[in-house]
C-alpha cells in the first residue's frame, strides 16, 4: 500500500511526525507532502494566483508553499510516481468536530484525496485548553494503527471520507470507539478580540470561547467529551435532499 500523508499544521508539526509513525505501521511506502507553514483554518482552499514552490526535504518528503489541497494535488500529479492507495491527513493539533470540519485544512486534505477517488481519513488529536503544551499525541499514536486497519477493512463509498478525532486523555483511559454524526456548535462560540496597533488603530483576532456546551448524544462532540475516539463518515455531496424535494415540490 502506497500512503500519502499531509496536514494543515505544516511540515514541522509534531502531529505530522506522529502520523508518519502511524502510516509506517501500515506500509513502508509512505510519502509526506505538507505545507511549509501553518495552514489551519484554510479549509479546502486552492492556490490559484501564486506560484507553488516545492522543497524536497528528504526521499519521499516534500514541503509545499501552499494549502493542504495544493499538497495533495501536487503529490498526485507531480511528486509521486503512482497514485496513492490511501491519503491520511493530520494528526491535527486540536479537534476537528462539528462545524470545525468546514474550516479545517486537515479535513480538506482528506476531502481532496476523496475527490481523486482515493480512500482518505482525517485524524485530529483533541487537547484540553488548560493544557496546550501537554498534547496527548500518544493517544493517537497508540490507538490509530489498529483503528486504521479496522476502518480500511471495508471499502468506503465513492465520495465518502472519515473524520477521526482522539479524545484529550491519556491513551490508557480511552473508553473505545464511537461511530458518530457531525455535531453542531453555534457561532456564539466565536470570540473576537479587538486590540490596538502602535498607532492606535484597531485590529482583530478571531478566537473561540469555551462555553459549556449541551452535547447531543450520538454526535462527535459528545463522543470526545465522554472519552471515546470519534469516527464520523463525511460526504462530499453537501446537498440537503429533504429541502431539495420540498423545493422541487
Ligand atoms: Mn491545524
Amino acid at each position: 500500500m502506497r500512503i500519502l500523508i499531509t496536514n494543515d499544521d505544516g511540515i514541522h508539526a509534531d502531529g505530522l511526525k506522529v502520523l508518519e509513525q502511524i502510516a509506517r505501521t501500515l506500509s513502508d511506502d509512505v510519502w509526506v507532502v505538507a505545507p511549509e507553514t501553518d495552514q489551519s483554518g484554510v479549509a479546502h482552499a486552492l492556490t490559484l494566483s501564486d506560484p507553488l514552490r516545492v522543497r524536497k526535504i528528504a526521499d519521499q518528503h516534500y514541503a509545499v508553499r501552499g494549502t493542504p489541497t495544493d499538497c495533495v494535488i501536487l503529490a498526485i500529479h507531480k511528486l509521486m510516481p503512482e497514485k496513492p492507495d490511501l491519503v491520511l491527513s493530520g494528526v491535527n493539533r486540536g479537534e476537528n468536530l462539528a462545524d470545525d470540519v468546514t474550516y479545517s485544512g486537515t479535513v480538506a486534505g482528506a476531502i481532496e484525496g476523496t475527490v481523486f477517488g482515493i480512500p482518505s481519513i482525517a485524524l485530529s488529536q483533541a487537547y484540553a485548553y488548560e493544557n496546550r503544551e501537554g498534547i496527548e499525541w500518544n493517544t493517537a499514536r497508540t490507538h490509530a494503527p489498529a483503528l486504521m486497519k479496522q476502518l480500511l477493512a471495508q471499502p468506503l463509498p465513492k465520495g465518502t471520507l472519515l473524520n477521526v478525532n482522539f479524545p484529550p486523555i491519556p491513551a490508557e483511559n480511552v473508553k473505545g470507539v464511537q461511530f458518530t454524526r457531525q455535531g453542531f456548535r453555534s457561532a456564539d462560540q466565536l470570540r473576537i478580540d479587538q486590540r490596538n496597533d502602535g498607532r492606535g488603530f484597531p485590529y482583530y483576532w478571531i478566537g473561540f470561547k469555551h462555553a459549556v456546551e449541551d452535547f447531543v448524544a450520538g454526535t462527535d462532540l459528545h463522543a470526545i467529551e465522554a472519552g471515546y475516539i470519534s469516527v464520523t463518515p463525511l460526504q462530499l455531496d453537501l446537498t440537503d435532499y429533504k429541502t431539495l424535494a420540498q423545493l422541487q415540490g
